[in-house]
């Protein structure tokens, strides 16, 4: 794919990239060994204080970043803004929580002193997509620079200004040169860069097929990785549910970042008592959504981010109805410019359909019918993806039973799924493993050293 920026609206091209040569890779590559010889050594009150700055720059100038991730992927600017609004949350909470994730752990032995010291690793390669375009960077980078690591961004092709408006953030806060570097190359020069002895692991945020390619690669050289992929989380409404909020957090659960995110609710599997109701008022609030320009504060849906996304959801939506789906709202592209998708609802979907296995990478929600917890649980955990799920029950048994046996990396219960900087984040099955964020996420891409003393 060639590095563009391609306004997802209108389809113009706002700016293309020449990728690095490979000389200018090689440069950038010894740039960051050099740099790690002597960052690892720098403090964490030097750490905190260059993010701490890069939030004031995100604050400072959050509408800005906003509008070149709007016209690049196509997200509602007010989203947009949000989300460089949460990276300035997460510098501030990593500045100040990262030395206490890392300090030093005692553990108890027969010796007469033993802990568990955490070291950095080296230069860290991060594949990352277009959907969060800010966040999704932030979220590898700001725990990766205060572990004392340096990082490599290649960012997903359509996203490059938001690639190099990241560099030019870490730059102006102080990071030293060579610490966080952005390479404008495509997918195919990522497997020449894992193996090279110099990058020491790799994380990569994406598709399937992607983490397939660099988990083997990495397997061969035998660095480790953390896989963010795939989802199809469920959102299980149960009868002693609060409806209305259950509704209104599952519209929004659908349909934000215009129904591109990974734990976006995509399979709501409702309980026969509550079904109808709450079916009535779901479609109603799907077709008061206002799809359209991103950029009027109006605008709840915006276009889909390439135009493969909207031709590869339109045939799964296709493919749904052929195999006797029905459709209760949208189900079409918009007759418009722009890579426009009716938000859309699918019921009475026949076993073996796209939506039990496949995620819909769109504002496209499926929605099935249970008789009670066991079958929404084993309905839940038929696909083989296990990132998110969010539950809807004020039931406690129910709530237990939910967390125990449901297969995801996370719960959330009355409350739909969020990647928050304070807790973990990852999947299980073909969602990929390793996690991001909180104590586990912080300690991936460390030395975890033993030592014993006598
Ligand atoms: P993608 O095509 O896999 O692209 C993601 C990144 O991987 C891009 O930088 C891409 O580069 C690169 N890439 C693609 N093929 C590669 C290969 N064979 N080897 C190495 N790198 C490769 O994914 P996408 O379609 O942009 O993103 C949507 C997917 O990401 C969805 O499945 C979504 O659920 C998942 N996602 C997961 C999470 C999570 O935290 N679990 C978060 C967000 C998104 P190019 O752009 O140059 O091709």
């Amino acid at each position: 794919m060639a590095i563009a920026s391609i306004n997802p609206v209108t389809g113009e091209v706002l700016k293309t990239f020449e990728p690095l040569t490979d000389e200018e890779l090689e440069l950038k590559l010894e740039l960051a060994d050099r740099t790690f010889a002597t960052y690892k050594h720098t403090s964490f009150t030097d750490r905190a204080q260059w993010l701490n700055q890069a939030a004031d720059i995100l604050e400072a100038k959050k509408s800005e970043f906003g509008i070149i991730i709007t016209l690049e992927m196509g997200k509602t600017l007010k989203s947009a803004i949000a989300e460089v609004e949460k990276c300035a949350n997460l510098c501030r909470f990593y500045a100040e929580h990262a030395p206490i994730y890392l300090a030093d752990t005692p553990a108890f032995t027969d010796a007469s002193r033993t802990l568990i010291r955490y070291q950095p690793l080296g230069i860290i390669l991060a594949v990352m997509p277009w959907n969060f375009p800010f966040w999704q960077v932030f979220r590898f980078a700001v725990p990766c620079l205060m572990a004392g690591n340096v990082g490599l961004l290649k960012h997903a092709s359509n996203v490059p200004q938001c690639a190099l408006a990241i560099a030019e953030i870490f730059r102006l806060a102080g990071v030293p040169e060579g610490a966080f570097q952005t390479l404008l190359i495509g997918a195919d020069r990522v497997a020449k860069l894992v193996a090279d002895p110099r990058v020491k692991a790799a994380t990569l945020t994406g598709s399937e097929p992607a983490g397939q390619s660099l988990a083997a690669i990495a397997g061969h050289h035998l660095k480790k990785v953390v896989l963010e992929l795939g989802g199809s989380d469920p959102f299980i409404v149960l009868k002693s549910a609060d409806l209305d909020l259950a509704i209104n957090t599952a519209v929004t659960a659908r349909v934000m970042n215009n129904g591109q995110t990974c734990i976006a609710a995509k399979r709501f599997i409702l309980e026969e008592a509550i079904a109808d109701q709450f079916t009535e008022k779901f479609v109603e609030k799907f077709k008061a959504l206002k799809v359209g320009d991103p950029m009027q504060s109006e605008t709840d849906v915006g276009p889909l981010a390439t135009p493969q996304i909207l031709t590869e959801l339109d045939l799964q939506v296709k493919a749904s109805t052929e195999a006797g789906a029905k459709v209760l709202v949208g189900g079409y592209r918009l007759p418009q410019e722009g890579n426009f998708y009716a938000p859309t609802i699918l019921a009475d979907i026949p076993l073996g359909a796209p939506p039990y296995q496949e995620e819909f990478f769109g504002p496209v929600a499926s929605v099935f019918r249970v008789k009670n917890i066991g079958e929404a649980i084993a309905l839940a955990n038929s696909t083989n993806f296990g990132l998110g799920a969010s539950v809807w029950t004020n039931d406690p048994q129910e709530i237990e039973l939910a967390i125990e046996q449901i297969e995801a990396g996370a719960v959330f219960v009355n409350s739909m799924v969020k990647s928050d900087p304070r807790i973990p984040f990852g999947g299980i099955k073909r969602s990929g493993y390793g996690r991001e964020l909180g104590i586990e996420g912080i300690r991936e891409f460390v030395n975890i050293k033993t030592i014993w003393i006598n």
